[in-house]
């Protein structure tokens, strides 16, 4: 009976078996051991099991496992009721607005623990577009399964039998390396927009084909994104630029038409050469870092996305003789308002975006204090980062970053002969000032 059915799952060929019974897929099979997965993921299985429910690692974790890929956290399925849950576990919480789930705390870990979730009646509320708007009902393991986006996502691990349990055939679709939509994709992108953007994103991290089926629909429906929460959007997009595949992500965006949605700069943006060629740079070295398991400022990464609309809407109000600096603001401001119509950037977010930006002029002076009061500034490290894609991007002479290295790097004395002479003008500016030099452009928005 097993190897039927692991011989039906490993053949590629679509199940005919009643879509309530998973095919049990042994570790014999597969190879996922339970010591693969996290020990709290584990912990809590167990005790949730230990209460006599049900309880399996899900989702992109097992789907990571299964293709040698490293999870990025381990969530877990139960049909134990939210409050059930938060009574097993000392340290846990209850969250989540849309959907109930608990967050429980293990050593260092904190697992998102999810009530499995019902089928959707036909009462369910939804917007003038179709968007689910609540989803609050528990169902069985069966209509959990199904209410999941991907085959590939919809699999459950059971850490005390080591067995995958497959509602959709996902094991074999994984296996093609084929991201699949369970359900009609049309149907599914409608519920819930951001099943487009999440099916270009775990197909581009993961080297994955979408299925012709789910990725046809794509082009036509992405409008539907207009109507998605600009919080959401953000969310996910924070997700595609820190997924360590963000190039691929973003090329891939625009192949399916969908980049207008997400940063309505952005078009605009990847079509002139220059800005093209900053947001690459910037990005690749983004997924460097993700790579290497560094850490990523979502401040720099827009910071980044969007300068080259500063630029423009910066020449143009210095061209129509406003003063320099505050020209710069002025642009900034404009480019983050429009920006966060569709896209909620986060007020810190947005005030890390903007001590980058104001960093800039800063860098240009390179005589008396200034450099070294820019030194002692708490952003500029993230300032000069940025100066460096700049001239690497041929936007700015690479001879200011290159100055910048040398000057962070210099001792005393030789770090003073690299001063340039003070222009005239840049004296009697000084004059003028009551406040010392430190009291620049990026404290005046940090402080806001
Ligand atoms: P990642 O590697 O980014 O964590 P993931 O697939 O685990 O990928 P999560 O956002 O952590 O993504 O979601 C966990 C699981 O919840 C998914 O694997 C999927 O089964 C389900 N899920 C998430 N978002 C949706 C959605 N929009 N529609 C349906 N199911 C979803
Ligand atoms: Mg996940």
């Amino acid at each position: 009976m097993i190897r039927k059915l692991i011989s039906r799952v490993f053949s590629g060929k679509k199940p005919t078996a009643n879509r309530h019974e998973p095919a049990v897929i042994p570790v014999s099979s597969h190879g996922i051991t339970r010591d693969r997965i996290s020990s709290g993921s584990r912990r809590v299985c167990e005790t949730l099991q230990s209460h006599g429910h049900k309880a399996y690692v899900v989702g992109g974790a097992v789907r990571d496992l299964l293709i040698g890929a490293d999870p990025k956290d381990f969530d877990v399925a139960t049909d134990a009721t939210p409050e059930e849950v938060r009574r097993y576990f000392r340290r846990s919480r209850i969250i989540g607005r849309r959907f109930q789930i608990v967050h429980v705390m293990m050593g260092q870990e904190t697992l998102e623990v999810t009530t499995f979730r019902g089928a959707l009646g036909d009462d369910v509320k939804k917007d003038e577009h179709g968007r689910v708007l609540h989803d609050n009902v528990f169902g069985s393991q069966a209509e959990d399964a199904a209410r999941r986006d991907f085959t590939a996502n919809a699999l459950y691990y059971d850490p005390a039998t080591e067995a995958v349990l497959d509602y959709h055939h996902g094991v074999g679709d994984l296996k093609h390396k084929t991201l699949r939509m369970i359900g009609e994709p049309r149907a599914r992108y409608r519920e819930d927009p951001v099943r487009m953007l999440r099916a270009v994103r775990l197909a581009a991290k993961l080297g994955l084909i979408i299925d012709p089926e789910a990725r046809k629909p794509i082009r036509e429906m992405a409008e539907l994104l207009e109507n998605v929460p600009p919080a959401r959007l953000f969310d996910e997009m924070l997700k595609l630029l820190t997924s360590g595949h963000s190039v691929k992500c973003l090329t891939q965006l625009r192949d399916e038409g969908l980049h207008h949605g997400l940063l309505p700069l952005l078009d605009v943006i990847l079509e002139q050469p220059m800005g093209e060629k900053f947001v690459m740079l910037s990005l690749a070295n983004t997924d460097e870092r993700v790579r290497r398991g560094k850490g990523t400022s979502p401040g720099f990464l827009f910071a980044t996305l969007l300068w080259h609309e500063v630029l423009a809407h910066w020449e143009k109000l210095k061209a129509k003789g406003e003063p320099k600096i505050a020209a710069l603001y002025t642009a900034m401001d404009t480019v983050l308002d429009v920006q966060g119509e569709k896209l909620a950037i986060t007020r810190r977010i947005a005030g890390d975006i903007k001590d980058i930006w104001a960093l800039q002029p800063r860098f240009e002076q390179r005589a008396g204090k200034r450099p070294y009061a820019l030194l002692e500034q708490p952003r500029f490290r993230a300032g000069y980062d940025f100066l460096v894609l700049r001239g690497q991007a041929g936007e700015i002479d690479s001879e200011i970053a290159d100055w910048w290295t040398r000057f962070q790097n210099a001792e005393g004395d030789k770090r003073a002969e690299m001063l340039l002479p003070e222009q005239a003008g840049d004296k009697k500016r000084r004059r003028r000032r009551k406040k010392p030099a430190n009291a620049g452009a990026a404290n005046h928005t940090a402080n806001e």
